[in-house]
């Protein structure tokens, strides 16, 4: 059945800057409605109303707001329903204080997310014939990257992006997103601390504020009970969303890092109001989820199947008429939006069901571990499969299989003795008894394996046992179900919770009455008594026209300014742009032709935008090497690699230097009369110039990799290598070769040396 997401407002009490200020109080609230009077305007101005599910002023606290409005959202939670909790307005309103509580005040105010592990947690504990399995994860949202935060202390320090993806059966899925099972209130407890420390830490580190990311608790309830021997399982999610605030960033001015914050945060403040509004407009054929992350993630919390609850935090004083004003439309709007609840029955996604599957892997492979043949005596060694006193057996088996793999060494020992001392005295008989000793040996060594695996086997039973028993022990319920007292105490509770929505229900359809309808059902006791009657309701009336047009003109005022922000942003947004791309100009006048980047185009063609990582995947940065055409006979020799080689792989600082290719610049150019010279060398004697260039190796050791990888080459490839080593070394080798061919280093050729 469909129901409108529920919306409440709070307001919280002047803070102590408002009250030095002498800031007046602007809001009214009674019954629902909540009535805000503009600062500005002077005399009998009709304030402005907003009817909701229910409002709490100053004076209320959070236990109330929680018996009243959350007690059936959790309640519908244990049933298998999907609910969410989320806080919006302005920073410093009260959203936190409403999540979390103030452990500072006297006493301690508990929030909502500590009074829903209790709630949980009770529920569980006096619930029959039902087992639960609890998960929670908790994540932040900032600057539109997501962060894990129960991230494991070994992990950190280390990269926290974790993205969304779209699971075919399974919807919208956060791989890597730590989920931990929790068994009561206090580890519940312990991980939200344990994640809001990590915000905060994470907000310090990069220079952020808490309050500019969203944050996302969750706690899943996986339940599974047997109806009429038929196996049940259903899972219930409750996120609890603590936004950041709701203000506009971008008039504060903010530059650089502060406004790309600033138009993340309105991005997906934005996106979430985009998509209230489409699904309050009806005729909407996109709603935008897709346009945010917040909205991905909440999708099936608007317009989804989820029971939602928003608390819209509002501050009274006059100086923040403009947003609480803005915070009061939002959740006006938000209050149209119609869902459609329904139980998590047989889901796809269960940890229970993965639990129960490994419980009974591990089972199986017990019992196959067990049917192994692992006794050699039958009489002395007794397998009891009793699991409660596994420890002490399994050292009593341990020690007895040590015992009997010595027995069987000695007696393979003895054996062999005997059957050497046979082989002695009767070699005729060598073959048949060395024959007879493999297939004993083979006999013995294949005993002495079976009992080394089930001393092995005999550990992993434990490891197999520990792991079932931890399984099992996620399970939770029923630890409290004799405890008639709280289970009456739930009971109570679930009924006040009741009456208290069905009076609120009874508020709400009173204020909607249509006053026409009380006019027209008046009975008049004459002519004059219904004038003055109908005057005053056409005055009424006509103050409200008039108010409803002062309406029209705010709200296109606030769209004219909201335009203004928008246009501001993407004018700052575009003097990024046009920065980066000078700057991308630049750098690419730099490049070589060769280089694919080199064409900017191309590359803005080929990049693909990757939704999931919110990033493009840029084509890989290429080298196009050229052959040049033969300029000289020399040449033909000097080989260029046509293949497209990375960047990376072209300046790899240990790969061997390549003779041939790197230097085809140099070599095209090279001045003919010195190659001319060279080959004439060569052809008067090629050893004799080789010795020189070896003899120049040793007394200049250029570079050991050089020297090293002359020396690796094949002898026979000398030729090519000496006109590729000439070209590596080219100067120094003209210089000193050419009047130094000395014949007589032949005599100390070394034995690498010949050729
Ligand atoms: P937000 O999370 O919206 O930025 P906080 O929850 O941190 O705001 O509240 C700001 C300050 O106001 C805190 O010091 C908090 O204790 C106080 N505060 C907020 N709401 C209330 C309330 N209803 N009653 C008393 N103090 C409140
Ligand atoms: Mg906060």
């Amino acid at each position: 059945m469909a129901e409108n997401v529920k919306v409440i407002v709070r307001c919280r009490p002047m803070n102590h800057s408002e009250l030095t200020l002498n800031s007046k109080v602007v809001v009214k609230m009674k019954d629902c409605m909540v009535e805000i009077y503009d600062p500005n305007e002077r005399g009998s101005a009709l304030p402005k109303q907003f009817t909701f599910d229910s409002v709490y002023n100053q004076d209320s606290n959070t236990e109330i707001i929680y018996n009243d409005i959350c007690y059936p959202l959790i309640e519908s939670v244990l049933e298998g329903y999907n609910s969410t909790i989320f806080v919006y307005g302005q920073t410093g309103c009260g959203k936190s204080y409403s999540m979390e509580g103030d452990k500072s005040s006297d006493p301690p105010e508990k929030g909502i997310i500590s009074r829903a592990f209790e709630h949980i947690f009770e529920a569980i504990s006096v619930a029959t014939q039902t087992k639960y399995l609890a998960l929670v994860s908790y994540l932040e949202i900032y600057n539109e990257q997501i962060r894990d935060l129960l991230q494991p202390h070994e992990k950190l320090g280390q990269e926290n992006k974790l993205n969304l993806k779209e699971m075919p059966n399974e919807g919208l899925q956060i791989p890597g997103l730590t989920q931990e099972p929790v068994h009561n209130v206090h580890e519940c407890e312990r991980y939200f601390q344990y994640g809001t420390k990590n915000r905060m830490i994470g907000a310090t580190l990069m220079n952020q504020n808490s309050s500019r990311s969203h944050s996302i608790f969750t706690i899943s309830i996986e339940q599974i009970s047997h109806i009429d021997d038929k196996e049940n399982i259903r899972k219930g999610k409750l996120n609890l969303v603590d936004l950041a605030g709701s203000e506009r960033q971008a008039k504060t001015g903010a530059t650089g890092d502060r406004l790309k914050e600033a138009t993340k945060i309105n991005l997906s403040l934005s996106a979430l109001g985009n998509v209230i509004s489409a699904l309050v407009d009806g005729k909407a054929k996109h709603i935008p989820y897709r346009d945010s992350k917040l909205t991905r993630l909440l999708q099936d919390s608007l317009g989804g199947n989820t029971r939602t609850l928003m608390i819209a935090c509002i501050s009274p004083a006059s100086r923040n008429y403009m947003e609480t004003l803005s915070t009061l439309r939002y959740a006006n709007r938000a209050k149209n939006i119609s869902n459609k609840p329904r139980v998590n029955e047989d889901p796809k996604d269960t940890m229970l069901r993965q639990y129960q599957e490994e419980i009974e892997k591990l089972k199986k492979m017990l019992e196959s571990r067990l049917s192994t043949p692992l006794k050699i005596d039958d009489d002395k060694h007794d397998d009891d499969d009793d699991d409660d006193d596994l420890p002490s057996k399994n050292n009593n088996r341990e020690s007895d299989l040590d015992t009997e793999r010595d027995r069987l060494i000695t007696e393979y020992e003895q054996e062999m003795r005997k059957l050497k001392n046979l082989h002695e005295h009767e070699r005729t008989e060598k073959e048949n008894i060395l024959k007879q000793i493999d297939v004993i040996k083979h006999e013995y060594q294949k005993k002495i394996e079976l009992l080394q695996m089930s001393k092995g086997d005999s550990v992993n039973k434990e490891e197999i046992l520990k792991r079932i028993a931890m399984l099992k022990a996620s399970l939770i319920g029923g630890e409290k179900a004799d405890d008639l007292e709280l289970s009456d105490k739930r009971k109570r509770k679930k009924l006040a919770s009741e009456r208290r929505l069905s009076a609120i229900a009874h508020v709400l359809a009173k204020i909607e009455m249509n006053e026409d309808r009380e006019i027209l059902q008046n009975q008049y006791k004459d002519i004059s008594q219904e004038l003055n009657s109908k005057t005053e309701a056409l005055r009424k009336y006509r103050l409200k026209v008039k108010s409803l047009e002062k309406e029209i003109c705010d709200i296109q005022g606030e769209f004219e300014t909201e335009r203004q922000d928008y246009l501001d942003t993407i004018r700052k947004q575009e003097m990024t742009t046009q920065l980066l791309s000078q700057i991308s100009e630049k750098i690419v006048g730099t490049l070589k032709k060769e280089c694919n980047y080199s064409n900017l185009e191309a590359i803005k063609e080929q990049a693909v935008w990757l939704d999931d990582c919110q990033k493009y995947r840029l084509p890989e940065m290429i080298v196009h090497r050229t052959k040049l055409p033969p300029a000289g006979q020399n040449h033909n020799r000097i080989s260029s690699s046509n293949s497209e080689t990375s960047i990376k792989n072209w300046s790899a600082p240990n790969s061997p230097p390549n003779f041939d290719g790197n230097d085809i610049v140099g070599n095209y150019f090279k001045p003919k009369r010195a190659t001319e010279l060279l080959n004439q060398s060569l052809r008067m004697d090629t050893n004799h110039v080789f010795n020189t260039w070896r003899d120049f190796a040793r007394n200049n050791k250029p570079t050991s990799s050089v020297s090293q990888s002359f020396q690796q080459r094949s002898p026979k490839k000398f030729n090519n290598y000496l006109v590729s080593s000439e070209n590596y070394l080219k100067k120094p080798l003209r210089l000193k070769a050419l009047p130094n061919i000395d014949k007589t280093r032949k005599d100390h050729l070394g034995p690498l040396d010949v050729v």
